[in-house]
């Protein structure tokens, strides 16, 4: 196993003192934070190298043995400590500076920077046609957000200088307020719960980290998406506070009403309307679908109610492979208006129904006279 140099990784010299030490640890502690790192696998590596040589430097007692012997010498130690993953290093160090337990426990190396400086989430409303929801559609949401400022890059610090603790809080965020008998923990008024401090802040944002302005996200609308969903864009929300994680996008989807079609799951509903004649013998006729039009053959003797189905020409469905189907609900239409000849022809219509009875008329007749013995 190859020997580390401790002091190389923290960058300092042999004979730096227990402050310097401190303070150089914060620094690369801060630097490889892992929210400021996502999946920075190097990163993450020297965050981990950099807790195992502040771990054994802080101790005078495994600092001396380290000095003589080496890494190797502190077996007696149980080993030099090297930590296998972040939550050990945050449960490690947790333990030795937050003290009064809760509140800010990484206060003193990280000033609380973790998880309270992530970035708001956002909302959004976008509309969409059927068409658009039937095939999947690719917008483009026009939106204020905030984002890291290129000038401090997001440390919030003029020129690269670096947030200093807070001392009316001593880098904890928190101060103790006492009311009578009752001490009361809140956070701290100077650094409002940072626990850092930019003592010369950063011109373009104000020691903010971040800047607002207008942005333009892509965002990717599934196919099948139904009227009231939400999409969550992940990490396009605002960017956090002096370089925190980013918040979320969540976007309402909403369904514009569409001339012909209804929607139910994912079904199409269309109400067409034909004429008495075309009803009573037959037709064929064209509808409106999702994707252009189709040919439909309307039966003779088809009822004003009846449902014609169209297999898979409704919404795909967003979870499965299958589509849903349109249903082509038939209206018989009685003309409000007649024309002479139409009228002409009715008027003999109706009378050959009177006097002449249809063969499955006679039948319900026979039927009649046979229930009535
Ligand atoms: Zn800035
Ligand atoms: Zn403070």
């Amino acid at each position: 196993m190859a020997s580390k140099d401790y002091y190389d990784i923290l960058g300092v010299s042999r004979t730096a003192s227990e402050g310097e030490i401190k303070k150089a640890y914060r620094a690369l502690a801060l630097k490889y934070h892992p929210d400021k790192n996502s999946g920075d696998a190097a990163a993450e590596e020297r965050f981990k190298e950099a807790a195992e040589a502040y771990n054994v430097l802080r101790d005078p007692e495994k600092r001396q043995t380290y000095d003589t012997h080496g890494a190797e010498g502190l077996s007696g130690f149980g080993g030099p400590g090297g930590f296998q993953n972040v939550d050990d290093i945050f449960k490690m160090f947790g333990d030795i500076f937050g003290g009064g337990g809760g509140g800010s426990v990484f206060g003193d190396i990280f000033g609380g920077q973790s998880v309270r400086n992530r970035g708001e989430n956002l909302r959004a409303h976008i509309e969409i046609s059927f068409e658009e929801a039937a095939e999947g559609v690719h917008k483009t949401l026009s939106i204020r957000r905030a984002s890291r400022c290129s000038r401090c890059s997001g440390r919030g610090g003029k020129d690269g200088s670096e947030p200093v603790s807070c001392d009316t809080c001593r880098g904890a965020g928190q101060v103790l307020q006492s009311q009578g008998f009752f001490s009361l923990r809140t956070a701290c008024p100077t650094c409002r719960g940072d626990g850092v401090v930019i003592s010369d802040p950063c011109p373009s944002c104000n020691g903010e980290g971040r800047v607002t302005g207008k942005e333009e996200v892509d965002v990717e609308i599934p196919a099948g998406i139904d009227d009231g969903t939400r999409l969550r864009v992940t990490g396009h929300g605002n960017d956090g506070v002096r370089g925190g994680p980013p918040g979320d996008i969540h976007i309402g989807i909403g369904l514009r009403p569409h001339q012909f079609f209804r929607r139910i799951d994912d079904d199409i509903i269309c109400e067409i309307p034909i004429s008495y004649s075309q009803a009573a013998l037959g037709a064929q006729i064209e509808v409106p679908t999702l994707g252009g039009r189709a040919e439909v053959k309307i039966p003779a003797g088809t009822q004003s109610g009846e449902v014609l189905r169209l297999k898979g020409q409704g919404f795909p469905n967003v979870h499965r492979r299958n589509r849903g189907d349109e249903l082509v609900r038939i209206q018989v239409d009685v003309p409000r208006k007649l024309g002479e000849e139409q009228e002409e022809i009715l008027r003999r219509l109706a009378k050959i129904e009177e006097r002449e009875v249809s063969s499955s008329r006679r039948s319900f007749l026979d039927r009649l006279k046979d229930y009535f013995g």
